[in-house]
C-alpha cells in the first residue's frame, strides 16, 4: 500500500504542476556557463546578421564637392517596457544601450512598469513617440499588458523574457536568459504575425486581452492563492505548495456556449482557453494549439476526486486526441461559460479575481510579434552572438 499511495502523491503532485504551469515556472533559462563568444567568428556572424546596420551609419548630410544633398536615414528606435521587479532588470538598460548601438539602432528609450499598471500605459507612450519597435522585458504579465495596446497597430513587438513561466517566448522559440540574444532578435528577427485572445469577466465588460492561457477554476484559485513572496523565492514550488491545498474540492456547474451554438452544462474543476500550448517543462496541454490559426483551444477539465486527477495527468502527458480522460478539448472562435458560483479568473498566470461569467474570444493575425529567423537561431545555438560592448 505504501508503494500505491507514494504512487498516488506522486501523480497528484504532477497534475499539480501541469495544471498550474501558466504562468509559473522555473526560470531556467538555459544559462549556458560556455563562453560568450566575444570573438572574431561571433563578431562576424553579427555583422551578417544585423543585416543593413552598416546603412544606418550616421553620415555626414552633404557633399560639398558633388554639391548633392545626401539623405540621412534616422536611426530606428526602440521602446523597451521592463518591469523592474525582475532580477535581471537592472542590468537591462545598459545592455540595450550596448546592444542598440553595436546593431546602429539609437539609444532605447526606457519605461519601467508598475504595480497598478503592468505596462498598458508605457505602451502607449511608446507609441506616442513613434518608436518602430516596442519591447516587452518582464514576465507573461509584462507582454500581455504590452501585447494588448500593440494589437492592430501593426507596430511591431520583441519580447525579452524575464518572467517565471515565459510561456509565450517559449512558444515563439525566443532564446531564455541571454536578454542581449533576446534583444537582437526583437531588433532583427522577423516579423510574424500571431492572434491576439481576448476576455470579458462580465457581459459587456472590459475587454482585456491574453496571449498564452486564460481560464477560471483550480488553475486560477491556485494563482489568487500563492503567496507572491514564496513566488519569488522559490518559484514554481510555491504553486505547489497552493495547489496541493486546492487539489481536493467540489466541482462546479457551468453553462457553456461554444461559438454561439447550443448551451450545455458541464460539472468542470478547471476551463482553460488557450491561444498556444506549449507550458514549461516541455509539457503541452493543448497539442492542437497554434498562435496563428485564429482558433483558441479550450480544455474543460472534470475530474470528481483525487484519483480522476490521475487519469487527467494522462491523458495531459499522454494526449494526442482530442478528448481524453475527464477532460474534453474545444476549437473554436468564441467560447463561453457561465456558472453560479462565482469562479476565480485567470489571465495569463494573472489572477484577476472571482466570476460568474466569462468569455473568449480569438483575434486572427492582430499583432506582430518580432521572432528569430532561422539564421538567428543558427547562431544562438553555436553561441556565437558576441556580448555587448558598453
Ligand atoms: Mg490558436
Amino acid at each position: 500500500m505504501d508503494t500505491g499511495t507514494d504512487l498516488l502523491i506522486g501523480i497528484i503532485i504532477v497534475v499539480v504542476m501541469l495544471l498550474v504551469g501558466l504562468g509559473v515556472g522555473l526560470a531556467v533559462g538555459r544559462r549556458s556557463s560556455a563562453s560568450r563568444g566575444g570573438d572574431g567568428k561571433g563578431r562576424d556572424r553579427r555583422v551578417d546578421l544585423a543585416g543593413g546596420a552598416q546603412d544606418l551609419t550616421p553620415m555626414t548630410s552633404a557633399d560639398e564637392d558633388s554639391g548633392q544633398e545626401t539623405v540621412v536615414p534616422p536611426k530606428p528606435r526602440v521602446a523597451i517596457i521592463v518591469n523592474p521587479s525582475k532580477p535581471d532588470a537592472a542590468g537591462l538598460e545598459a545592455t540595450a544601450g550596448a546592444v542598440c548601438r553595436q546593431e546602429g539602432w539609437d539609444a532605447p528609450i526606457m519605461f519601467e512598469t508598475e504595480v497598478e499598471d503592468p505596462g498598458c500605459t508605457m505602451a502607449r507612450q511608446a507609441l506616442e513617440q513613434q518608436v518602430d519597435l516596442v519591447v516587452a522585458a518582464g514576465g507573461d504579465g509584462t507582454v500581455r499588458a504590452v501585447a494588448e495596446v500593440l494589437a492592430g497597430t501593426g507596430v511591431p513587438m520583441g519580447v525579452v523574457p524575464m518572467g517565471t513561466g515565459n510561456l509565450l517566448a517559449r512558444n515563439l522559440d525566443i532564446v531564455l536568459g541571454r536578454p542581449e540574444w533576446a534583444l537582437r532578435i526583437a531588433l532583427w528577427g522577423e516579423d510574424t504575425a500571431v492572434d491576439v485572445a481576448h476576455a470579458q469577466i462580465e457581459p459587456g465588460g472590459k475587454d482585456h486581452a491574453f496571449m498564452v492561457m486564460a481560464g477560471l477554476g483550480f488553475d486560477a484559485a491556485v494563482m489568487a492563492d500563492t503567496d507572491s513572496d514564496l513566488k519569488s523565492k522559490v518559484g514554481w514550488l510555491a504553486y505547489l505548495e497552493a495547489g496541493s491545498r486546492k487539489l481536493v474540492g467540489t466541482r462546479t456547474k457551468v453553462r457553456v456556449t461554444v461559438d454561439g451554438g447550443e448551451p450545455f452544462t458541464e460539472k468542470i474543476r478547471s476551463v482553460v482557453a488557450g491561444n498556444c500550448g506549449k507550458l514549461q517543462g516541455g509539457i503541452t496541454l493543448l497539442p492542437e494549439a497554434e498562435l496563428d490559426d485564429g482558433i483558441l483551444d479550450v480544455i474543460v477539465i472534470a475530474p470528481k476526486n483525487a484519483v480522476q486527477w490521475i487519469g487527467v495527468a494522462a491523458s495531459v502527458l499522454g494526449r494526442n486526441k482530442r478528448k481524453g480522460l475527464h477532460t474534453e478539448i474545444h476549437r473554436c472562435r468564441e467560447i463561453i461559460i457561465e456558472s453560479e458560483e462565482e469562479i476565480e479568473v485567470q489571465l495569463d498566470g494573472d489572477a484577476v479575481g472571482s466570476s460568474t461569467y466569462l468569455a473568449m474570444q480569438v483575434e486572427e493575425h492582430a499583432l506582430t510579434m518580432r521572432t528569430a529567423t532561422r539564421q538567428q537561431k543558427r547562431a544562438i545555438r553555436a553561441e556565437g552572438w558576441p556580448i555587448p560592448v558598453g
